[in-house]
């Protein structure tokens, strides 16, 4: 693997594309963060990662809506940082509705961020990558890229397609000791868990308590949430030099929740 290695990692800003960032970091790697939010906590964040880890830590403002931008992101981490190692494509928004109520902008909008978002991004670090002859490609899918839940049609397709998305670039690129992989988190508390609760407590009619204990944690049979630091781990396990042979893996960490 190549010495001072550089990892991009979308909707980095938050949850678990921050625990991926600032474990990477702490590793060594060289980082580009990415997200929305407001400009000066964004900017403490990213020095906070330069002098905990001392790396080098960038912003990239791209949107996950513009493929221009996404491509201009890894552009960023080539030119200055000078290469792009790593891309953890984790960036994602939910909405919970009714199919027959789903906002068509908002199945626009998950589609876009959750999955074409990802093709973008892989298409501008394969020749970086190659150019290097070592790559790891991550894309933090979810449990619900294996099964579906009501009430999150646009989500469970998106993630469903970042399956297929993820097994398709793995057979391209397999020869060039570039890895891709899905990560399927279960339940992971974080600000995009605690927001979908109103959603559900209106499609299904239920209270706070009971859409944490009766929807989220019914799915899991350890009855805990996924931890960020979890995923984090797993994430930095699979850019290690031993997982060579693992690629195009769609790899569940759900608490037993696509067990059964
Ligand atoms: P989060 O809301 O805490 O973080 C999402 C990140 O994506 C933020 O940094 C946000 O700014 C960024 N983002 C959103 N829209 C963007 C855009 N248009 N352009 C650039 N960045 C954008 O959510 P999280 O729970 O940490 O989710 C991260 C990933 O993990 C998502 O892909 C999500 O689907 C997946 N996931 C989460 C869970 C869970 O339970 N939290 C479970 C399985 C999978």
């Amino acid at each position: 693997a190549p010495k001072n290695k550089v990892a991009i990692v979308t909707g980095s800003t938050s949850g678990i594309g921050m625990g991926i960032a600032r474990r990477l970091a702490a590793q060594g790697v060289n980082i580009v963060i990415n997200g929305l939010g407001d400009a000066s906590v964004i900017e403490a964040e990213r020095a906070a990662i330069e002098t905990e880890f001392s790396v080098r830590c960038l912003y990239s403002p791209a949107n996950m809506l513009s493929g221009s931008e996404i491509s201009g992101m890894v552009q960023l981490a080539v030119e200055v940082l000078g290469s792009c190692d790593i891309l953890i494509n984790n960036a994602g928004i939910q909405h919970v509705a009714p199919i027959d109520e789903f906002p068509d902008e908002k199945w626009d909008a998950i589609l876009q961020i959750n999955l074409v978002a990802a093709f973008h991004a892989i298409k501008a670090v394969i020749p970086p990558m190659k150019a290097r002859g070592w790559g790891r490609i991550i894309n933090i899918a979810s449990a619900h890229a294996l099964v579906a839940s009501p009430y999150k049609s646009a989500y469970v397709a998106a993630k469903h397609g970042i399956a297929g998305l993820t097994k398709t670039a793995a057979l391209e690129v397999a020869a060039n000791r570039i890895t891709v992989n899905a990560i399927c988190p279960g339940y992971v508390w974080t600000p995009l868990v605690e927001a979908q609760i109103p959603g559900t407590m209106a499609a299904r009619g239920m209270t706070k308590e009971q859409v944490i204990h009766d929807v989220l944690l019914e799915a899991q049979p350890t009855k805990e949430f996924v931890t960020i630091d979890q995923v984090a781990a797993l994430a930095a396990f699979l850019c290690s030099p031993e997982t060579a042979s693992i690629t195009g893996a769609i790899i569940p960490i759900d608490g037993g929740w696509t067990a059964h």
